[in-house]
């Protein structure tokens, strides 16, 4: 199973460099991508503090790697409902998204707003990566020499996934509630329309979450 996941992980993560890397080159910049991504059981040492199974996929900026759980790579089909391989390749491509944040200064940017509440820093950085995750949904066929294939039902499944891991939804499952006090991520619906976003545009420039007006 962890060998199956790190084949899958490692194509994802190319295909993420093979989009980004052009998309830095035209503005001057390198992309350097994550120091790793780390599939760990239970629970992992990181440049964070202890890993544990029960937060769930996230990015370390102090050693620039991502860390999945193997639980909630499984749980991310049963218990979440959302299904298929594109919507496992979202979550990567949304923590890549957070590499992306630290290299362009955008999480510097979310700090210095807040961490809580619905229009915090903390949710435009969220949803900034979910758009950037769409970024690569779009162009990821044309850039990844592996020849990722990406058709409209994998989207489809990668917008389930966006909204199975909102923070709305989450809430449900697990407190049998929604509070907005509490958003870290954004609702469902705010999800689902920055990966949109990202998706359409094929552009990061559409991902300017910082600047919205409204989210
Ligand atoms: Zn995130």
């Amino acid at each position: 199973m962890a060998d199956e996941a790190g084949q899958f992980v490692d194509t994802i993560e190319t295909s993420n460099a093979d989009v980004w890397g052009p998309i830095f080159q035209a503005q001057g910049q390198r992309y350097t991508p994550p120091q790793a991504i780390v599939i760990y059981d239970r629970a992992t040492g990181t440049g964070c503090g202890t890993g544990q199974a029960a937060m769930g996929p996230f990015y370390c900026p102090a050693d620039r790697k991502v860390y999945l759980d193997l639980t909630f790579w499984n749980e991310l089909e049963s218990r979440f409902g959302a299904k298929g391989e594109f919507a496992r390749a979202y979550v990567i491509s949304h923590e890549i998204g957070h590499h992306i944040q630290t290299l362009t200064g955008a999480s510097d940017q979310a700090r210095r707003q807040g961490a809580r509440g619905a229009e915090s820093g903390s949710v435009r950085l969220e949803l900034q990566a979910d758009c950037y995750a769409g970024v690569w949904a779009r162009l990821a066929p044309q850039a990844s020499k592996g020849g990722i294939a990406i058709n409209r039902a994998d989207i489809e499944d990668g917008l389930g996934a966006a909204a199975a891991v909102g923070d709305d939804a989450i809430q449900q499952k697990t407190q049998g509630q929604v509070m907005p006090d509490s958003f870290t991520h954004g609702t469902s619906a705010q999800r689902m329309r920055w990966f949109g976003k990202g998706y359409d545009a094929g552009d990061p420039g559409a991902c300017d979450t910082f600047g919205a007006r409204s989210l």
